[in-house]
């Protein structure tokens, strides 16, 4: 089989004018960003308010092992799947960030015969949403640096500064630096550091705002750091939100590109599922529900991160009411729970307790869980229908086999079907925990209900913070939790399905711009670093000026 690189570069692409006018989208609602790629104004939610909504199909995983198990490629496959059914299904992903591109993980493409396309622009600078959004964030940054010099006129207190600058790369060197080292003329020297773009609250508050005038709002809320006297100074105080507002202007509207079967694919902000809420925009939602009958989305890593913070953030934000969710499981992740990855179906049997766990937690906000086992090229027949057996004794609404990244959309024809049925069930879709509860209470219900865990523990920083944001009024805000995503738990090292442990939440941070409380558990990083061995060494351009080595 040719690599997923090879299959998309082979692949004849459609005109997005064409893509476009077939999902409904007017010509002059579409802004061309050269020929396979698109912007769609956010005008067209009101041309088509009052047409219905699509059905909402949410795609997770179970407990990953670090290369992924699949989940892009099985949004893909199954809307490509649905496609061949003759639905009009329509795709609503993530945008890639350079640090997982050139580190560990790849692209964020799908694979395969199950790909977005174009793969090579997708996974670089595609149209320059990230770069729009880490220029906002040190426009910020430096306007919060020249009002300490030129007097600091609202009296911040240096110290407090919690606003930190952002790039979109793995770069650990960057975590912990001092700033304004060289004398006066470069100002005051300060301790602060770099997050990933992907883990930035300007990421994170592109992804969930409804439009420009409420992007500008929670560009505004913004909290850069406190004044001596303890109130917190927003980024509007600085003057600042303006002219991010106008750096945002077209990294605010939803790209549109295409499967490699000529299906509509949103692709649009990338927030971290682990130190972010990890889901596309809401707008993308938005106008994808408003053009197909299925919008496919995925939200990152697994049920207990992407998933929750979907319901739990972007669901309540946005209104939104899933209809079904659809759970990746693969056989190489089953037999790394059962403690061998190279194990056999006793592993398997074993690891299923993870799988069991993760269909527990979409039934216990009220969803069918369709289990699609994806289909890796050592998985024998009989290994993969241990999974989808146990996945069906475990509570699945139903568990198919998926080979789309072999055979495309007609290799995930039967998980289409099985999605089409979980979708038509009545549902009693409800969150994991009440806006109005105490800070401490909703983590304890994240902690309790969705990991699986004993409780939780606020370090005493975390505790003093929870008391300041209820009486700054900032109580009734949901919780996004910065997490591990290779364990239910807090700790990386307990795998499949882990009981018996507390959550230590060390630091909580007011993401008063995005909306939410980030709850940093463990000792979870906001800049990645990359490992001795990272993709970078194998990407390239060859002879005649192809690239290599992306996937
Ligand atoms: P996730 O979205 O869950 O992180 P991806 O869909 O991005 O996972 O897949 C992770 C990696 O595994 C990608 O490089 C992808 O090409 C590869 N992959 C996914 N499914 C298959 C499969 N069925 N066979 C072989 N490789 C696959
Ligand atoms: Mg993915």
């Amino acid at each position: 089989m040719l690599s997923s690189l090879e299959i998309a570069q082979a692949a004849t692409l459609r005109p997005i004018t064409d893509i476009a006018a077939d999902a409904g989208i007017e010509p002059d609602e579409l802004e061309q960003y050269g020929r396979f790629k698109g912007k769609v104004d956010l005008s067209l939610i009101d041309r088509l308010s009052s047409r219905p909504d699509a059905k909402l199909i949410n795609v997770t995983a179970i407990t990953p092992t670090p290369a992924g198990e699949g989940k892009t490629t099985t949004s893909v496959s199954l809307t490509q799947g649905l496609g061949a059914l003759g639905h009009k299904p329509v795709l609503a992903l993530r945008e890639a960030s350079l640090g997982p591109v050139f580190g560990v993980k790849g692209g964020a493409a799908g694979g395969g015969y199950a790909q977005v396309v174009p793969m090579e622009d997708l996974n670089l600078h595609f149209t320059g949403d990230l770069h729009a959004i880490t220029a906002a964030n040190n426009l910020l940054s430096a306007m919060i640096d020249a009002h300490l010099l030129h007097g600091n006129k609202l009296g911040i207190d240096p110290i407090t500064i919690s606003w930190r600058r952002c790039m979109d790369m793995n770069d650990r060197s960057l975590r912990d630096i001092v700033t304004g080292l060289g004398g006066k003329v470069n100002g005051y020297p300060r301790q602060t550091g770099f997050d990933i773009t992907a883990g930035s609250e300007i990421m994170a508050l592109v992804a969930v705002a409804r439009d420009l005038a409420d992007l500008r709002k929670r560009l505004g809320a913004i909290t850069v750091g406190q004044t001596y006297e303890g109130e917190p100074v927003t980024a509007e105080q600085l003057q600042a939100a303006g002219s991010m507002t106008v750096l945002l202007k077209e990294a605010i509207k939803p790209n549109l590109v295409q499967t490699l079967e000529g299906q509509p694919a949103f692709i649009h902000c990338g927030p971290f599922a682990n130190i972010a809420h990890g889901n596309n925009s809401l707008v993308a939602d938005r106008v994808a529900l408003k053009l197909g009958d299925y919008v496919i989305t995925e939200s990152g890593f697994a049920s207990d991160m992407g998933m929750e913070k979907f319901f739990d953030i972007t669901c309540r934000v946005g209104d939104l009411r899933p209809s079904a969710v659809v759970l990746v499981a693969t056989v190489k992740a089953l037999k790394h729970h059962g403690g061998n990855i190279d194990g056999g179906m006793a592993e398997i049997e074993a690891g299923a307790a993870n799988m069991a766990r993760h269909i527990g937690i979409i039934n216990g906000f009220g969803l069918q869980a369709v289990v699609g086992v994806n289909k890796f090229p050592t998985d024998t027949p009989e290994e993969l229908e241990l999974v989808r057996r146990l996945a069906v004794e475990h509570g699945a609404y139903a568990a198919e086999v998926n080979t789309a990244f072999e055979h495309g959309g007609e290799g995930a024809i039967a998980l289409s079907e099985a999605v089409v049925a979980a979708a038509d069930e009545p549902n009693g879709f409800t969150f994991a925990y009440p806006a109005d509860a105490p800070i401490e209470e909703k983590i304890r219900s994240i902690v309790q209900k969705v990991y699986g865990g004993d409780d939780v523990q606020l370090l005493p920083a975390a505790k003093e913070k929870a008391a300041a944001f209820e009486k700054a009024g900032l109580g009734e805000l949901p919780i996004c939790m910065a997490k591990t995503h290779l364990s239910l738990s807090h700790d990386p090292t307990l795998k499949n399905a882990p009981t018996g442990f507390t959550v230590t939440v060390r630091d909580l941070r007011p993401y008063t711009g995005a909306g939410w409380i980030v709850a940093l558990c463990g000792d979870m990083q906001t800049m990645p670093g990359l490992g001795a061995k990272p993709a970078a060494f194998a990407i390239d351009v060859d002879e005649h000026g192809n690239t290599v080595g992306l996937f």
